[in-house]
């Protein structure tokens, strides 16, 4: 068979086992597959491997470089001849948010209230964000820290041209699983306790990636972002 006969089969094993774990995890926490959306994150993959995923039945997929995703997106649609959703998952810059929006259907990563006043400025209609929250010690890392949330969610969601569909986590790099099980619950609560002060913040939980979905799910995530259980291992310098 042709190598890359032979690469479909594989990325198509590692779909359906992707799936099969989402429907288990689902199911120890009593909730339906649907109620999970499976972002494939395809950072450093070739827009021939994207397409791919996308005829294997695959239509959300994050990246999380604007320049990046310039040369995959167009490239991919090429090839696929159908509209896939692409989310932004990555740090995004004040001055790429125009270059973002020509790109992505929605952008996890707001991390600060300057730049979601910088979409709101920018978008010519309602943009799809989530508030990206870290609950880590880490002090590069991006995201909300949780005690100043609220106060920037009060603000955000008051921006006429933001749709906040809900919080987004990246769990701390080298946290045990039940540190990060606790992250997790963290930012359920959060969005609950806040979601009742503001009804402008919607339901969705972006939590989860290769090494944590399930715990993720089964603490209530709606949204995974899965690149190395799919597309196998990214070049170290990635
Ligand atoms: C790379 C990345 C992912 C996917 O990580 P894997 O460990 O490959 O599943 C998810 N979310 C963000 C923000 C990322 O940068």
């Amino acid at each position: 068979m042709a190598p890359e006969v032979v690469a479909e089969q594989e990325l198509g094993r590692r779909i359906a086992a992707v799936r099969a774990r989402i429907a288990a995890a689902c199911a120890r926490a009593g909730r339906r597959p649907e109620e999970v959306t499976l972002v494939a994150v395809s950072k450093t993959v070739p827009p021939a491997v994207v397409a791919a995923a996308a005829r294997l039945g695959l239509g959300d997929f994050g990246e999380n470089r604007v320049q990046e995703a310039e040369a995959k997106v167009p490239a991919v649609a090429a090839l696929v001849g159908r509209p896939l959703r692409w989310h932004l998952v990555g740090t995004l810059q004040a001055n790429k948010v125009n270059r973002a929006l020509r790109l992505f259907a929605i952008i996890h990563s707001v991390d600060s209230l300057h730049l979601a006043e910088a979409i709101n400025r920018r978008a010519a209609a309602p943009v799809s964000v989530l508030l990206e929250v870290y609950f880590g010690d880490d002090p590069r890392r991006p995201g909300f820290r949780p005690q100043e949330l609220a106060a920037a969610a009060e603000r955000i969601v008051l921006l006429p041209n933001l749709r906040v569909r809900g919080l987004m986590t990246v769990a701390p790099l080298g946290w045990s699983p039940a540190a990060t099980r606790a992250v997790f619950q963290r930012l359920r609560a959060l969005r609950e306790e806040l979601g009742q002060r503001l009804p402008g913040l919607g339901p969705e939980l972006s939590m989860g990636m290769t090494d944590d979905f399930e715990l993720a799910i089964e603490e209530g995530a709606t949204i995974v972002r899965i690149g190395r259980a799919i597309f196998g291992e990214r070049p170290s310098t990635a």
